[in-house]
């Protein structure tokens, strides 16, 4: 059996917690690593054109808060790059701040030579042929929502944020699709905005790019018809490998990571919004891997962390994930919710 049909034959417990449907997966699959999201040279380039942006933007100390819940309560967690990471100690969700504007956020993401790279043939071309797996299962596991939450029809989708040529295409076989907008995406992807409501919209790791959690919601909310269902990836900031590694984590880095909520930060946003969770999981499989990978960079007051990483065996580490994503604490999450009330 391989690993991706091991997704469908986990041990799944469903209990209702409060309104909310936990599923809890248990499964480890072993095809998906670090190498296949982030393969070296390419990965190496993208950080390093990013720290180049990022290193050249004026350092601004003015007053933080979190961009999610409003609190005022936020500790300096991390800088990276002379920008600032903090952690918003109501809700434990970790934002980069005081937040870019508008400008420099254009910039980053359409013209920068990161951009270019990005939107280049050989960067999304390699990104088609490593991601197919990601991919196959990330349509399965909507496929999965979209019969449980909405039926077995075909359905109106809007792709919001896309960025993979790669992943539109995948998508768009999808059997759970009728037709399929694109909303916001970054190049190379092309705008193709849809003038109805949809059924279903998919936030695949945009939320953590954006400077106002708020206005994505009430944008996304106006194409997104009333019971409709929203489909959220994203890393999360209160996750087991962030929490670890902090600024020695490869692949959180200004402006890529701006907003990492916490499960607890981002039921908030959906609730304000008008939105039911009704799935809220991590069921991230590089935490350990990646704090593994990072061995030398550990921070030293990290103690737990560097005995379990330094002195038990593979057996171990992988139980260790899997506590992670059953307890909502890997760093990669998902949430299913629907949209239950209209909210100007
Ligand atoms: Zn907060």
């Amino acid at each position: 059996m391989s690993g991706l049909e091991r997704w469908f034959v986990l041990q799944i417990d469903i209990y209702g917690k409060k309104d909310i449907k936990m599923i809890r997966y248990k499964f480890l699959d072993t095809s998906i690593h670090e190498m296949n999201i982030h393969p070296n040279s390419i990965f190496s380039k993208e950080r390093e054109l990013a720290r180049m942006f990022v290193s050249q933007l004026e350092k601004n100390n003015s007053l933080v808060y979190c961009p999610l819940c409003k609190s005022g309560n936020a500790e300096l967690f991390f800088e990276k790059w002379g920008q600032k990471y903090y952690l918003c100690e109501t809700d434990w969700s970790v934002n980069l701040l005081p937040l870019p504007d508008q400008k420099i956020m254009r910039d980053y993401f359409f013209t920068s030579e990161l951009a270019k790279f990005r939107s280049s043939t050989e960067y999304q071309e390699l990104a088609t042929r490593l991601r197919q797996g990601l991919w196959s299962n990330l349509v399965e596991w909507i496929e999965g929502r979209v019969r449980r939450y909405v039926g077995m029809d075909k359905y109106h989708v809007i792709d919001w944020g896309s960025k993979f040529t790669g992943w539109i295409n995948r998508l768009e076989k999808a059997h759970f699709i009728s037709n399929l907008n694109m909303e916001e995406p970054l190049p190379p992807v092309k705008s193709y905005e849809s003038t109805v409501q949809a059924d279903l919209i998919c936030l695949l790791d945009v939320i953590q790019r954006t400077t106002n959690p708020h206005e994505l919601l009430k944008k996304v909310s106006k194409k997104l018809s009333l019971n409709g269902l929203l489909i959220i990836t994203c890393r999360s900031g209160s996750g087991f490998d962030i929490l670890t590694l902090r600024e020695h984590s490869d692949n959180v880095f200004p402006l890529d990571h701006i907003c990492l909520p916490s499960p607890k930060g981002i039921q908030k946003l959906l609730e304000e919004h008008g939105y039911k969770v009704l799935e809220l999981t991590t069921p991230g499989l590089l935490d350990v891997e990646f704090v593994k990978n990072a061995k030398g960079k550990i921070p030293s007051d990290q103690y737990f962390q560097k005995h379990l990483i330094s002195q038990f065996d593979e057996a171990t580490l992988e139980r260790m994930q899997i506590f992670l994503q059953q307890n909502n604490l890997s760093s990669h999450l998902r949430v299913v919710a629907r949209r239950v009330e209209d909210r100007k």
